[in-house]
C-alpha cells in the first residue's frame, strides 16, 4: 500500500491537467502527493506528433477500439468508437480542433461556477493563443493554440460558404460562433500539442507526482465514515498481483465518458438492480450513473476535385521530407482544417449544426478508400435530443462496457443531419467551390428525395468522437456529481472529465474537458 493525497484515474485530457495543477507547489507550500494512473502505454508513436496522421492511430494499441451495440434507427449498425489509450488520452489521437462551445452551452447548464462569464477566464488562463491576449484569448498558458494549416480547397470552402449566405467567422471562440472559417488547433509549430504535451510532460520530474502507465484501475476502495462511505483509494493489478494505493484527500476519476461510469459501477455506485445483476455490492444506489449519454453524429457529402490540390498524397516522400525538415506542408494539416456553425431550426438560440471540411476523401473514419482527388463536407449534429447509456457487460474492468448511444431515437436528430446535407450541397454549388469540383461522389446527386437522403443518414452517419454526459453534473439529487464534481452519496470521490457535462457543448469537446479539469483542481485545492 502506498499513500498519496490525490489519486487521478486516467491520464487523458482531464487527467493531465489535474496532475499538473494538483501537484503544483504554491504559497511556499510543497505540492500535494499525486498518483496518476493510466491504463495505456506512453505516447511515443511518431504518428502522434504528425497532425495529418491521427486516423492512422485508429485500432492501434493506443485506441480502446470500442463499438456501440446495434443502433436500431441506424439500420442496426454497430458504430466504431475510438478512444485514446495512452498519455494524453483522446487528445493524443484526436483531430486537434480547438473549439470551446457556445456561450449558451455554459449559461444553459444553469450551475453556479459554470456560466460562460465564469468559464471564459479559465479557458484564457490555460491558453497560449498564437495572436496574443485579447478579451477572448489568453497568452502564456500551457495550451498552445495555432491556426490550422490550410489547403486552398479549405479557403474555397469558406468563400463558398459566404457565397451561400453564411457569415465569415475568423474566430469560433470569439464574440460569435456562427459562420464559416478556419479552425484553430492545439498544434505547436506543426506538431500535435496534446494534454500530455501541454500539462503533463513539463512536470513529470516533480518528486511529488508519480505517473504510472499500463495500469488499469479496477475499482475505488471505500471505508465507512460516519453514516456513509468514504473513497480512500483504488485497486489495480500489475502482473496479476493486486495493489492498493491510498488517497488521503480524494480520488478523482478522469477515465472519460465511457470508463468513468464503468468504474463508478464497478465500485458499487450505480443503478442498484444493474449492479446486483453483476454480483456487485451496492455502495450507493445511483440510478443515473451511465445514463444521459450524448454524442455528435456526422456524415460526409463527398465531391470529386477538379485539380490535385487535396490532401491526397500528403504523405508522399517529398511532403514527408518537407515535414521532417521544418514541420510544414500538408502533413502539418489536421485534415479538418475549416468548417462552420449554422442555425437550421427557425428559432434556434444558437447553432444546431457544425460543418467539418476536409480537402480529402473522408468516409467511415478514413477506413474506406477511393481512387482520385476528393473533398468532403461533414454536417455534424450539435444538440442531439437522443439520450443513451453506458452499462456494464460484466463485473470485469477488462470487459468493455455496453455502449448504447440510442442514436436517432429522437427522429429530429436525423432530420437535422439531412437538412445539413442539403446545405452542404448548396455550399459546394457556390463559387469558388463549384468550379473546383467535378460532381458529387457520395451519396450521389441522384439521391435527392427526402427518403433517399434520410436513408443515407441512417446508413452512413458516424460518431465525430464527442461522447459526454454519462456522469451528469447537477444540483438535483438525481445527478451523478454535484456542481463541484463530488460524487453524490459518498465522500472523497470526484469525477472530472467529459462525462460530467450536463449536455454536450456545441462544438468539439477537448478544450471544454480540459477547462472542467482546471475548475476541478481549483476546488480540490480549496481555491
Ligand atoms: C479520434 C478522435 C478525434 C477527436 N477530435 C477532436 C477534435 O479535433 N477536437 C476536440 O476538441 N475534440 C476531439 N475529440 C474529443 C476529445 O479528444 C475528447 O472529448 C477528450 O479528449 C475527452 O477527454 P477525457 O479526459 O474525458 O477522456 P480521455 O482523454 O479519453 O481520457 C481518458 C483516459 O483514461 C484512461 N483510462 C480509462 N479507463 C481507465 C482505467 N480503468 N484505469 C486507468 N486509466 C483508464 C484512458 O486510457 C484515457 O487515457 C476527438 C476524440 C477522438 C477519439
Amino acid at each position: 500500500v502506498q499513500a498519496f493525497d490525490f489519486i487521478i484515474v486516467g491520464a487523458g485530457s482531464a487527467g493531465c491537467v489535474l496532475a499538473n495543477r494538483l501537484s503544483k507547489a504554491s504559497n511556499g507550500k510543497n505540492g500535494a502527493r499525486v498518483l496518476l494512473l493510466e491504463a495505456g502505454k506512453p505516447d511515443t508513436h511518431p504518428l502522434m506528433r504528425i497532425p495529418a496522421g491521427f486516423s492512422k492511430l485508429y485500432r492501434s494499441q493506443f485506441d480502446w477500439n470500442f463499438s456501440t451495440n446495434p443502433q436500431t434507427a441506424l439500420r442496426s449498425r454497430s458504430l466504431y468508437w475510438p478512444r485514446g489509450k495512452t498519455l494524453g488520452g483522446s487528445s493524443s489521437i484526436n483531430a486537434m480542433i480547438y473549439v470551446r462551445g457556445h456561450r449558451q452551452d455554459y449559461d444553459g447548464w444553469q450551475l453556479p461556477g459554470w456560466s460562460y462569464d465564469e468559464v471564459l477566464p479559465v479557458f484564457k488562463q490555460m491558453e497560449d493563443f498564437f495572436a496574443g491576449p485579447s478579451h477572448y484569448h489568453g497568452a502564456g498558458g500551457e495550451l498552445r493554440v495555432e491556426p490550422a494549416y490550410a489547403t486552398g480547397l479549405t479557403d474555397a470552402f469558406i468563400e463558398a460558404g459566404q457565397a451561400a449566405g453564411l457569415a465569415h467567422n475568423p474566430d469560433f471562440n470569439g464574440a460569435s460562433q456562427d459562420g464559416v472559417g478556419h479552425f484553430h488547433t492545439t498544434i505547436r509549430g506543426g506538431e500535435r500539442w496534446s494534454a500530455a504535451d501541454a500539462f503533463l510532460k513539463p512536470v513529470l520530474g516533480r518528486p511529488n507526482l508519480l505517473t504510472m502507465t499500463g495500469v488499469q484501475v479496477e475499482r475505488v476502495i471505500f471505508e465507512p465514515d460516519g453514516g456513509s462511505q468514504r473513497a480512500v483509494g483504488v485497486a489495480y493489478k500489475l502482473n496479476g498481483i493486486e495493489f492498493i494505493a491510498r488517497a488521503e484527500q480524494a480520488v478523482v476519476l478522469s477515465a472519460g465518458a465511457v470508463q468513468s461510469p464503468q468504474l463508478l459501477m464497478l465500485s458499487g455506485i450505480g443503478p442498484a438492480d444493474h449492479l446486483r445483476q453483476h454480483e456487485l455490492e451496492v455502495v450507493f444506489d445511483a440510478p443515473n450513473v451511465g445514463q444521459n449519454l450524448q454524442d455528435h453524429l456526422a456524415l460526409p457529402v463527398i465531391y470529386r476535385a477538379q485539380n490535385t490540390n487535396t490532401l491526397d498524397g500528403a504523405d508522399n516522400p517529398l511532403q514527408l521530407a518537407r515535414y521532417l525538415w521544418n514541420k510544414s506542408g500538408p502533413l502539418a494539416s489536421n485534415i479538418a482544417e475549416g468548417g462552420g456553425f449554422v442555425r437550421l431550426a427557425p428559432n434556434a438560440i444558437a447553432p444546431d449544426l457544425q460543418f467539418h471540411f476536409a480537402a480529402a476523401f473522408f468516409s467511415n473514419h478514413g477506413f474506406d478508400k477511393a481512387k482520385g482527388q476528393m473533398f468532403s463536407i461533414g454536417p455534424t449534429l450539435l444538440q442531439p435530443e437522443s439520450r443513451g447509456s453506458i452499462r456494464l457487460r460484466s463485473n470485469l474492468v477488462t470487459d468493455a462496457p455496453i455502449i448504447d448511444p440510442c442514436y436517432g431515437q429522437a427522429p429530429i436528430d436525423l432530420l437535422i443531419l439531412r437538412a445539413g446535407l442539403r446545405l452542404a450541397r448548396e455550399i459546394a454549388a457556390s463559387p469558388p467551390l463549384a468550379g473546383l469540383q467535378r460532381g458529387e461522389f457520395q451519396p450521389g446527386a441522384d439521391k435527392n428525395s427526402d427518403s433517399a437522403l434520410l436513408e443515407y443518414v441512417r446508413r452512413s452517419c458516424q460518431t465525430i468522437y464527442h461522447p459526454t454526459s454519462s456522469c451528469r453534473m447537477g444540483l438535483d439529487s438525481g445527478s451523478v456529481v454535484d456542481e463541484r464534481l463530488a460524487v453524490r452519496g459518498v465522500s472523497g470521490l470526484y469525477v472530472a472529465d467529459a462525462s460530467v457535462m450536463p449536455t454536450v457543448v456545441r462544438g468539439n469537446t477537448n478544450a471544454p474537458t480540459m477547462m472542467i479539469a482546471e475548475q476541478a483542481s481549483r476546488w480540490l485545492l480549496g481555491q
